[in-house]
This record gives C-alpha cells, sequence and structure tokens, in this order.
C-alpha cells in the first residue's frame, strides 16, 4: 500500500520543505501540505519536523486520505 505523509498540527516553521527529496511539500494561508501523488513516504519529513506534526500514513489510491495543518501560523 501507498504511504504518504499527512500535516496535523504544523507551526509553520518551514524545515520539512527544504527537506523533502520530493518536493512534494508546500504552503498556503493553512501552512504545510503534502501533496500525496508527489509523495514517496520516505519519512525524512518526520525526522526533520520538530513539532512532530508529520506522520506517515497508508494511503489507498485515490481515496483523498490528506489532512492540512490545523493551526495558522
Ligand atoms: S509540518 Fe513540521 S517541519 Fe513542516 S512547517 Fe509544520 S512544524 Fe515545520
Ligand atoms: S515522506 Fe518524504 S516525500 Fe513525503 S513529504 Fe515527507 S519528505 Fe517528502
Amino acid at each position: 500500500m501507498k504511504k504518504t505523509a499527512v500535516v496535523i498540527g504544523c507551526t509553520g516553521c518551514d524545515s520539512c520543505r527544504w527537506a523533502c527529496p520530493a518536493e512534494a511539500i508546500s504552503f498556503d494561508h493553512a501552512g504545510a501540505h503534502v501533496d500525496p501523488e508527489k509523495c514517496v513516504g520516505c519519512g525524512t519529513c518526520v525526522d526533520e519536523c520538530a513539532s512532530e506534526a508529520i506522520h506517515i500514513k497508508d494511503r489507498t489510491e485515490g481515496d483523498g486520505n490528506e489532512e492540512r495543518c490545523i493551526e495558522k501560523r
């Protein structure tokens, strides 16, 4: 099953974006957002996030199982 990163409780520190080898992380007004189509599930961003806001989850293809930061920057 494909793995993808989901973001919950981001503080907007921006560290994960530069750590991601797949350039899967972007930011908008709601904070960090992982593109599940680009994410390869490597877990690098999990190690990078001091707030433990990123988690690796199983993702069924096409189920839309992605989450966004819930805290505003
Ligand atoms: S997900 Fe974590 S590393 Fe990425 S911006 Fe938010 S707090 Fe920082
Ligand atoms: S798990 Fe890897 S590919 Fe996916 S967002 Fe995190 S660093 Fe990028």
